[in-house]
């Protein structure tokens, strides 16, 4: 039975809202209460079938427009979601339990910088031509089609808008399929899309879960390129669907990645940086630091601080304006995070701080944990070297920058890291040598979005930003013209 104040969202297919003809439904719980406070469609084969098609329907006359007219559509699109920036914000932390004050600054406010900056890069693209002596080269950047865009739960409308703007802009339709536990903010996009009349089928977009919804999706016919992000495992079996049918395919996958601090950093940025880069949205970013190498010389005194640090977060509330950490995700993710502790200890683990549930007043259903930092366990061991994507970092120490480098490198995943020196060349020249696709060094998560974004590894296939987003959402066609 669905309580009447719980919020109803649909599938928007074809610029309707409508619900999955089964009526099957997807409870929709706040992570800081544990309370369902909204239902989605539990979408099936049969949802995808005419969601592909109302995309397969629209591409032709999208695709026709002049690049300048869809990147004026993408300005509508920031415009309108810019005058929604405190319901996004309040909306993203009620559906993800993160911090209203991250949500604001991060989720709401990047989202609507994603389409302005995709909007900007289309009006600047200039006609590329390579002249030969008896003839010209004319690059012809064609739509792709219909692409599936299949998100996950941590960042929902950041991610969302990232893949929507530079593949709508570059003239393809899509169908979307955000992850089942957070779909809020991605039904708010759709409603902005239709209050400002964006042409019907140009994004579409089904609610449920990854088997019944994402899978037919990337292995329907009528879509041509798949973009995911998400954990590695699924990243492989949407690999698998994709593949047989030859579909343009970006992959984002997880990461384990290091925060790395030599001795001649400047100790208090250091910690606060390495605290925020572990501790961002519970952990639950796939750039989070969780693997933390100090050098020998100051591991004592970097730990002490550290510590002391972390153990000042504020966890709680999260619409409170000084809560640091919220809730975790789901009561399954909380679970998983706290098995790592477990197997910390049985790894000789030592745990420093946090290790257990907590308990913020008024919030006793929901998924809380406290910030984790445990040390004793080896660089090799599961807990040091597996995704675990919650609050919970190892500290290490190192006596040579061939260590640090042994250790980082010694993972699966290659997604992103971070250095601390007080060295810049030093910090750029170990940088090069780290086997993932970003390192800040003396910061962390800090985004040009020129830049290119994505791993190597186990951590993904191509890269996103800038001109390579606009490169993968597009085909790249030579026509080469003879003179005389
Ligand atoms: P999942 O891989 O579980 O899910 C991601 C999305 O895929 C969800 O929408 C999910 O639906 C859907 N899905 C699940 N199974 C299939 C399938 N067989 N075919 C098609 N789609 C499917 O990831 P999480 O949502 O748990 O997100 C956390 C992971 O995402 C972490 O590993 C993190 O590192 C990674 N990530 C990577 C980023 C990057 O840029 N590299 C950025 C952010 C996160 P449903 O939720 O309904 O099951």
């Amino acid at each position: 039975m669905v309580d009447e104040r719980i919020l109803e969202i649909k599938n928007y297919i074809g610029g309707d809202f409508i619900d999955s003809p089964r009526g099957d439904f997807l409870g929709v719980f706040e992570p800081a209460t544990g309370r369902q406070f909204a239902s989605a469609p539990l979408s099936d084969a049969s949802d995808v079938d005419i969601a592909v098609e109302a995309a397969r329907t629209a591409q032709p006359s999208w695709g026709a427009l002049g690049i300048r007219e869809r990147a004026d559509w993408l300005e509508r699109i920031a415009d309108a979601l810019e005058e929604r920036h405190e319901e996004v914000a309040s909306l993203e932390s009620r559906d993800t339990g993160k911090p209203i004050s991250l949500a604001r600054s991060v989720d709401a406010t990047r989202s609507v910088s994603n389409f302005r900056f995709f909007a900007e890069m289309l009006r600047s693209q200039d006609q590329e031509v390579f002249e030969m002596a008896d003839a010209s080269n004319f690059v012809v950047n064609k739509p792709v089609g219909v692409g599936a865009l299949i998100t996950p739960w941590n960042l929902p409308l950041y991610l969302l808008s990232w893949k929507i703007a530079p593949a709508i802009g570059m003239g393809n339709s899509v169908v979307c399929k955000p992850s089942e536990l957070t779909p809020m903010t991605a039904d708010l996009l759709m409603r902005v899309f239709d209050e400002i009349g964006l042409p019907e089928g140009v994004v579409n977009l089904v609610h449920g879960d990854g088997i019944g919804a994402g899978s037919p999706l990337v292995s329907h016919p009528g879509v041509d390129f798949v973009s995911f992000t998400g954990g590695t495992s699924t990243g492989g079996k949407v690999a698998a669907s994709a593949a047989p049918s030859f579909k343009k395919l970006s992959l984002e996958l997880g990461g384990k990645n290091s925060s790395i601090v030599f001795s001649d950093c400047d100790m208090q940025s250091a910690v606060s940086g390495v605290a925020r880069a572990g501790f961002l949205n519970q952990g639950q970013v796939c750039l989070c630091g969780s693997r933390i190498l100090v050098e020998g010389s100051i591991y004592e005194e970097f730990r002490e601080r550290f510590v002391r640090h972390v153990e000042q977060m504020k966890v709680g509330d999260p619409s409170n304006e000084g809560t640091e950490l919220g809730a975790l995700i789901s009561q399954d993710h909380l679970e998983k995070v706290l098995g790592y502790v477990e197997l910390a200890k049985e790894e000789g683990g030592n745990i420093l701080t946090g290790g257990s549930r907590c308990s913020p007043d008024g919030f006793e259903g929901g998924n809380w944990m406290l910030p984790t930092v445990i040390e004793g366990v080896g660089a090799d061991s599961r807990c040091a070297t597996e995704e675990i994507f919650g609050p919970l970092v190892t500290l290490h120490s190192f006596e040579s920058e061939e260590e640090a480098l042994g250790i980082a490198n010694n993972t699966r995943y290659g997604l992103a890291g971070s250095v601390w020196t007080g060295d810049l060349e030093r910090g750029r020249s170990f940088s090069e040598k780290m086997e993932t696709g970003m390192v800040w060094v003396n910061s962390w998560l800090h985004r040009d979005l020129r830049a290119p974004f994505g791993g190597v590894k186990d951590s993904g296939v191509g890269r996103e930003g800038g001109r390579w987003s606009l490169g993968f959402f597009s085909e790249a066609m030579n026509v080469c013209v003879k003179r005389d």
